[in-house]
């Protein structure tokens, strides 16, 4: 998966490419999609939602420029993969799930893998975990409609935002840098991800 899928197509951070080599993917996946695992695509969890393409995720990772003392926040925690990519790669990961069946999930099997600077909240994160900010990265891991300006708000100067935005059916991954006065854009390339659902995103 890292030599043909990552490597391959251009990720070149090699602490996001050992990490991914040690994360254990197949215990994020359902049952079903064991054999699957390692494959190029995303695979769907539980309750309608998808844990996301290996790809995707070190583009995302990669794209936080992560040197280990970000506080970062995660919104859509999904099955946790994603979050179990950032912890060895950050101080604190602060990740918020809508739906509490998965948070809980994701929260027991990152436990489970070792992974203590983790914390889950189950909320809708298109409000961001205020008492926590400012983040020096903060993750979307939801396809959301415009840019729900708490995250904004919530990043630290320097800090960097990952996200993908655009119609329903197909996203741009964005990253959004803030500088002392304004922010920085730069588009990433195109994505699908199943919708951010919120008060600041899709109404359902
Ligand atoms: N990164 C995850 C995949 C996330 S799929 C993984 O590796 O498995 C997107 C997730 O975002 C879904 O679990 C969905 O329930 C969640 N989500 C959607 N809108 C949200 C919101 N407003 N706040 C928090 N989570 C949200």
């Amino acid at each position: 998966m890292v030599r043909t899928q990552l490597r391959a197509r251009g990720i070149v951070d090699e602490r996001v490419l050992a990490v991914m080599e040690r994360v254990p993917r197949h215990l994020f996946v359902d049952p079903d999609s064991q054999d699957r695992a390692y494959d190029d695509s995303a695979l769907p969890i539980r309750e309608g939602q998808t844990i996301s393409q290996p790809y995707m995720v070190a583009l995302m990772t990669q794209s936080l420029l992560l040197g280990g003392k970000e506080k970062v926040l995660e919104i859509g925690t999904g099955s946790g993969y994603q979050t179990a990519v950032l912890a060895p790669l950050a101080d604190r990961i602060f990740s918020m799930e809508r739906l509490g069946r998965l948070g809980r999930r994701a929260e027991k099997l990152l436990f489970s893998l070792d992974i203590h600077n983790v914390l889950i909240r189950i909320a809708d994160g298109t409000h961001g975990w205020a008492e926590e900010a400012p983040y020096d990265a903060i993750l979307v891991a939801a396809g959301a409609p415009g840019v729900p300006e708490n995250l904004l708000r919530q990043l630290s100067v320097g800090g960097r935002l990952v996200i993908p935005l655009g119609p329903e059916d197909r996203q741009l991954l964005y990253r959004i840098t803030r500088t002392k006065t304004g922010y920085d854009e730069k588009k990433l390339g195109s994505c699908r991800f199943v919708k951010l659902i919120g008060r600041y995103g899709w109404e359902s």
